[in-house]
């Protein structure tokens, strides 16, 4: 009999996609999976590098793990570390964490079946570090997919701008994109299967540049990404985002293919980063504030209202007030629908990493918090201008704060709660708005 395997997944959307392609391979060979530690034989901890609270976290789970003992062997389970700090750390892993039985790089997953086995058959120091091989496609069964409603559809993979904070061009290798044939088969299968709304996702969507463009001839645009949209949005897939867009790559005609499909979700998530042009370059992020302010006023002039949301990291090397003040004052000009913020967290590996002039972790939380305090009143103000107006949401579950109300995400990717009346998740339904929360909308049912 085959094992019991439990993928704990930590990061970004990128990290779920692969957990869920892992688990569709796992399958195919035989393994079972199971959804807590405690059941399992083989328990792999899908990790996340972009932060050092997200390192730090995994090692602690390690412990807790090592700790468990398997339901069929009744020993400790076997422990693989996949993702991202399995990349960057690759080998000294062991060294660090002797409990680790294998590493799995983040262009492996379709070799954990076998590499599993090898561990099994009394093989130590497994690990694979290599590349994705010719032919290896991207084959999610729904059973793993974390939602029946909602798919992530990853279109590329890695990154080749290197800004100079980010490891992720190190964990994920330069920018892979999938045949667009391949990703519209995917989504009309998605479609077929009753999905309602699927996340174009990538590290950088609007960087897409597939190796030729087969499955595009029929769409025109200015680049292969917005050539995707259209061919994407002609599936009649219900609805459709996309994330995430580096604002050197956003071209206008991405917003021209917003205004003609009403299924391309009007949601547009653009990291700045900082309004400082002096810390823009010192990121080497390749846009300055007024580069990105005219994107941003290409979104904003849209004939269609689209949702903008952005990422900022606070407390950089070098970032002086002045510099801070200079990304209030682009949060205040772009009136975000949400922001992400982050305290700079130093990598290993990157060029920020030798910068002098560190910012005090004291610094950083006082400007994270006024940073958060000006998006408070910010999106209070634009929050509460929905009220009177109807919004089409996708049902997806019972709402946290009360039995009798369901949630869902707008197509402007706001969380929506609302009075359930025999709504399933699954459903489509418009919903009016008559209250503005602090991260949310409330309303009442229409249809
Ligand atoms: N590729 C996208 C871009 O840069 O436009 C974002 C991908 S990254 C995984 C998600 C976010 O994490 C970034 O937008 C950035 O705000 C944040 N981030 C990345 N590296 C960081 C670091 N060293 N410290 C703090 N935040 C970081």
């Amino acid at each position: 009999m085959k094992s019991k395997v439990y993928i704990e997944t930590f990061g970004c959307q990128m990290n779920v996609a692969d957990t869920e392609r892992a688990a569709t391979g796992l399958r195919k060979a035989g393994y079972e999976m199971t959804s807590s530690a405690t059941t399992a034989d083989v328990v792999l901890f899908n990790t996340c590098s972009v932060r050092e609270r997200a390192e730090r976290k995994v090692l602690r789970r390690i412990g807790e793990v090592r700790k468990l003992s398997s339901p069929t062997t009744h020993k400790r389970p076997l422990i693989g570390v996949m993702g991202c700090v399995a990349q960057l750390e690759g080998q000294s892993i062991f060294d660090k964490t002797p409990a680790v039985d294998l590493i799995i790089g983040t262009q492996a997953t379709d070799r954990i079946p076998s590499l599993i086995e090898r561990v099994q058959g009394g093989e130590a120091g497994v690990i694979d570090l290599d590349e994705r091989q010719e032919g290896e496609v991207w084959d999610v069964s729904p059973a793993e997919r974390r939602s029946p409603y909602v798919a992530f559809v990853p279109i590329i993979e890695g990154c080749n701008k290197f800004c100079s904070f980010c490891i992720v061009p190190y964990s994920r290798g330069r920018e892979k994109s999938r045949g667009a044939r391949e990703i519209v088969n995917e989504v009309l299968r998605l479609r077929s299967l009753g999905y309602k709304e699927v996340h174009l996702i990538g590290q950088n969507v609007n960087s897409y540049r597939p190796r030729s463009m087969e499955g595009l001839e029929d769409y025109p645009g200015a680049t292969p990404f917005s050539r995707l949209l259209r061919a994407v949005a002609n599936t009649r897939m219900d609805r459709i985002k996309f994330t995430t867009s580096f604002p050197r790559d956003f071209h206008p005609d991405i917003v021209s293919a917003l205004e003609e499909y009403p299924n391309l979700c009007d949601w547009v998530h653009l990291p700045a980063q900082s309004g400082s042009d002096r810390i823009l370059k010192s990121m080497r992020r390749g846009h300055n504030s007024e580069d990105y302010l005219k994107r941003v006023e290409g979104i904003k002039n849209s004939k269609r209202r689209l949702a903008l949301t952005s990422d900022i990291i606070v407390g950089f090397p070098g970032e002086t007030a002045e510099d801070f003040a200079a990304t209030m004052r682009l949060v205040e000009k772009c009136e975000y629908d949400a922001l992400y913020i982050f305290k700079y967290s130093k990598r290993a590996g990157t060029p920020a990493a030798r910068l002098d002039d560190a910012v005090s972790e004291d610094e950083k939380t006082t400007r994270f918090m006024a940073l958060e305090e000006l998006q408070t009143s910010v999106q209070g103000k634009l929050y509460n201008a929905y009220i009177g107006r109807k919004v089409s949401v996708l049902v997806e579950r019972e709402s946290a704060r009360s039995s009798e109300d369901m949630a869902g995400h707008s197509t402007c990717h706001k969380v929506v709660n609302f009075k359930a009346n025999q709504t399933r998740p699954g459903d489509i339904v418009e919903v009016l708005i008559t209250e503005g929360k602090p991260n949310s909308l409330y309303g009442e049912l229409i249809s």
